[in-house]
């Protein structure tokens, strides 16, 4: 068994963010990735381009320097890294944590190496879950989801050439993989719940979007839900306005077939709670976040701190990499504190 002070497990922007400020704070953390650093950010959309500027991204106090205003997929990765290089932080890559369980003065946490399948356990007297929410699609529970032609995942347009494609969902990636589509030569049906695409939609993409629709080359269906996939269709379920009681009202509703060769359902993503649940982290249902002090992102499990946007509630949008990159923050001065007090390392 591997000891350590302090152990975090993901190695996000937020887990970084925190492995630095501990470590400006005088401790050395270990931080466990199932993949490699930034995993999340590497699976992005190949040709996105971040809603913030680089300065918003930033951790560590090093400078993200990008020639454009929004930085892209490619040089956040090569911020990210360059930052878990020169701050040297001690990371175990294509690790996976399985299990965090409290044990003596601290916790053991069990992982398993993903080339080799082999099973580890280290203890640590503290532990960060900073795991995001990026493997945790929201899943629609419709007949047909788990259909092949069906991805909660977009990476790039062109498998999708020459193809008739419905996309569910009315926020930025949504809007993004449209014109992306579009643009390679794809039949695009944009099928969405609300009464117009987000309002986070970034400005200087909602015109053009905006404008495809007027034109008729992208086929938007707003108040529309998909309720069903089969092969190369599904269908959609027009004006189910929810009634007072939030069930869908059916009366008014037009049933419609559309042909979808592809499904994209870029629906969002939600942190894994089971997993919190699992080491004792309250985490009620509903759209609360876990139980955690918003001082020092404590939970209610002693010496177990969330980091990033796992901390959010089921609605996972109020943390993203802005907001998030300062809870390692508050997350060292809380254990500087504690240490210069002596009450715990
Ligand atoms: P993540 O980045 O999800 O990192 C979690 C890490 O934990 C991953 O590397 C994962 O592999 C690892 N992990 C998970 N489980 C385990 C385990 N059991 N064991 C070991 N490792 C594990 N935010 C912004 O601020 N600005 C933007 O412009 C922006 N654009 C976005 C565009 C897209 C398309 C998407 C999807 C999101 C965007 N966001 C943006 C949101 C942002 O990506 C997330 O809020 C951010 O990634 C959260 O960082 P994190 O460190 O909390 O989690």
């Amino acid at each position: 068994v591997q000891e350590e002070d302090i152990v975090i497990i993901g190695a996000g922007p937020c887990g970084l963010s925190a492995a630095a400020e501990l470590q400006d704070q005088g401790f050395d953390p270990l931080v466990i990735e199932k993949e490699n650093v930034v995993n999340s950010i590497a699976s992005y959309p190949t040709y996105l381009e971040f809603f913030s500027t680089p300065e918003m991204l930033e951790i560590a106090n090093i400078p993200f320097v990008s020639p454009h205003e929004k930085p892209n997929r490619l040089e956040a990765l090569n911020y990210y890294r360059t930052v878990a290089e020169r701050k040297k932080l001690r990371i175990r890559r294509y690790e996976e944590a399985t299990a965090i369980v409290p044990e003596g003065k601290g916790f053991r946490i069990e992982s398993t190496t993903k080339y080799g399948g082999e099973r580890l356990v280290t203890h640590a007297r503290v532990v960060v879950v900073a795991t995001g929410y990026f493997d945790h699609p929201n899943r629609l529970g419709i007949p047909g989801e788990h259909l092949p032609h069906v991805t909660h995942f977009f990476k790039e347009a062109h498998p999708y050439a020459g193809t008739k494609v419905v996309i569910i969902g009315g926020s930025n990636s949504a809007v993004d993989a449209a014109l992306e589509l579009m643009r390679v030569g794809a039949s695009v049906t944009v099928v969405y719940r609300g009464e117009s695409v987000s309002d986070n939609i970034k400005p200087w993409v909602k015109p053009i979007f905006e404008s495809f629709v007027a034109k008729g080359r992208i086929d938007l269906r707003l108040r529309s839900r998909v309720v069903a996939i089969e092969p190369a269709r599904v269908t959609v379920r027009t004006n189910d306005e929810a009634g007072s009681d939030g069930a869908a009202r059916t009366d008014s509703a037009a049933r419609e077939k559309v042909e979808a060769d592809f499904v994209l359902a870029l629906t969002g993503f939600r942190p894994n709670r089971a997993f919190l649940r699992a080491i004792g982290v309250e985490a009620p249902e509903g759209n609360v976040p876990p139980t955690h002090d918003e001082v020092t992102m404590e939970t209610n499990v002693p010496g177990l701190y969330l980091a990033g946007v796992v901390a959010t509630g089921r609605d996972a949008n109020e943390i993203f990499i802005e907001s998030g990159r300062n809870h390692g923050k508050k997350i060292a001065a809380h254990l500087a504190s504690l240490r210069d007090s002596a009450t715990a390392f």
